[in-house]
């Protein structure tokens, strides 16, 4: 692709391996990329297909209209762009915030932006390394329409689908945090279940074609789930809650059993309960959401 040769320049800041996917990507689309990492030498064999690297971050953000940060999390974040020389050059410049944080960091570093004439986007990357530059990749915005607007062709470069959710800056941050709940909870879950699997003497391996089948089985529960959560009307399901916190207590049971901490599956189990003694036992696991959200 040369789309955008000559025409478009960036700025990547944090070569961890998610800020070296995404400078690839622009180096890939024809996108003039300079990049900086704290530790240098990160960015050898990105210089090495043609980005320049720059000395300083100071350096690396007036090399470019747009820069894009992509650090651990926005201590790191506040580490780069706060120090004087990197905040005097981001003046009048764009910051696309592709780190990960709180949606309350997300609106303190807005806030900061906007305290020292810095354009800012906050944003979210939802997918790993390898989907970066293809269809696969699902990147989610945050901040001024028309700001995004005007640097989408140069993020495009970065490939998949890109989503302004709106212009209240912690909202990227906001479906972040909410996706990343399900994901670290899930694969908690799993890893879990890998445990319990070996001491009754199943191997990952047997038990992977199966959990696969769990997985697939997920995307209508969220559907339905979502249904009932915005209506507020929960419907009696095949599966009601009095038989899913029984079926949490066999695993309670099991996993501790074998001497393996159930704290999560205990966590859930206590959820279920608590709705079944409101009186929401013939309700699905939704109704679990109305619970938590009770103030
Ligand atoms: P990390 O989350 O480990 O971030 C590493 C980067 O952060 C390096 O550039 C590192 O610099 C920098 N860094 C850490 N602390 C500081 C600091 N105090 N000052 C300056 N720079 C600092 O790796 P990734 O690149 O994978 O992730 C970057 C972001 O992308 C994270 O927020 C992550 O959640 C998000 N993300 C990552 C995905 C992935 O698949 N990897 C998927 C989706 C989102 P140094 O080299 O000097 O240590």
């Amino acid at each position: 692709m040369s789309s955008h040769t000559g025409q478009s320049a960036v700025t990547v800041l944090g070569l961890g391996p998610m800020g070296r996917s995404l400078a690839g990507a622009f180096l890939d689309a024809g996108v003039r990329t300079t990049v900086w990492n704290r530790t240098p030498g990160r960015d050898r064999e990105l210089v090495a297909r043609g980005a320049a690297g720059a000395r300083t971050a100071g350096e690396a953000v007036a090399a470019s209209p747009l820069t894009v940060v992509c650090v651990v999390d926005y201590d790191a974040v506040d580490a780069v762009v706060r120090r004087p020389e990197v905040t005097d050059a981001l003046k009048g410049r764009t910051v696309v915030n592709l780190s990960a944080d709180t949606p309350d960091r997300a609106r303190a570093t807005a806030g900061w932006a906007a305290g020292h004439g810095v354009r800012y986007l906050d944003g979210a990357i939802m997918t790993p390394t390898p989907t970066i530059g293809t269809p696969a990749a699902v990147f989610l915005h945050s901040g001024p329409e028309e700001l995004y607007r005007a640097h989408r062709p140069v993020l495009a470069a970065l490939g998949g689908t890109h989503t302004h959710l709106g212009e209240e800056i912690g909202r990227a941050a906001a479906y972040d945090i909410a996706l990343l709940d399900i994901f670290w909870t899930a694969v908690a879950g799993y890893t879990h279940a890998l445990a319990l699997a070996r001491a009754e003497g199943v191997g990952a391996g047997e038990l992977a074609p199966f959990a696969a089948g769990i997985s697939a089985i997920l995307p209508p529960v969220f559907e339905q789930a979502a249904r009932e959560v915005d209506s507020g009307h929960f419907s009696e399901p095949g599966n009601p809650l009095t038989s899913a916190a029984s079926s949490m207590a066999h695993i309670v049971h099991t996993s501790e059993g074998h001497g393996i901490d159930a704290g999560v599956m205990r966590a859930a189990e206590g959820w279920a309960r608590r709705a079944i003694g409101q009186g929401h036992g013939a309700d699905g696991l939704a109704r679990i959401a109305e619970l938590l959200s009770r103030r």
